[in-house]
């Protein structure tokens, strides 16, 4: 199996686990863009939002359900930023779907 993230979910390359559960495993990015920075990623291998269908449908609430959760863990109550990039002209870079939880500073609109 080729995937990044199934292989940080599988435990055969190392992360900073910051939450784990039946649905999703979350770690600290690699390359932080804010002084917070998780992703979360369902265990099953789904490559994008874009292949996303109804059956996905509790996956999919539990990864922001579980952001949100992270999210008041690490004290961002003054708010934070969740990021799904999808695609190519969307700037995601690993095939495997997962929410990104940016906190801990001032966000800015629009996004790059
Ligand atoms: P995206 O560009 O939305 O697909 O996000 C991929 C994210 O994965 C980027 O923010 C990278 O910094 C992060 N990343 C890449 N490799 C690793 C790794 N080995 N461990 C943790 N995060 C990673
Ligand atoms: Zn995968």
């Amino acid at each position: 199996m080729s995937c990044l993230f199934c292989k940080i979910i599988e435990g055969s390359i190392p992360s900073t686990a910051v939450h784990q559960d039946d649905l999703s495993y979350a770690f600290a990015d690699i390359d932080p863009k804010a002084p917070v920075h998780v992703l979360i990623a369902p265990r099953e291998h789904i490559s994008s939002l874009a292949e996303m269908n109804a059956g996905h449908r509790e996956v999919l609430g539990h990864l922001l359900l579980t952001a949100a959760e992270i999210a008041r863990k690490k004290g961002l109550g003054k708010g934070y930023r969740i990021v799904v990039n999808t695609g190519g002209d969307g700037g995601q870079s690993v095939d495997h779907l997962h929410v990104h939880l940016l906190g801990g500073r001032a966000m800015n609109w629009p996004p790059g």
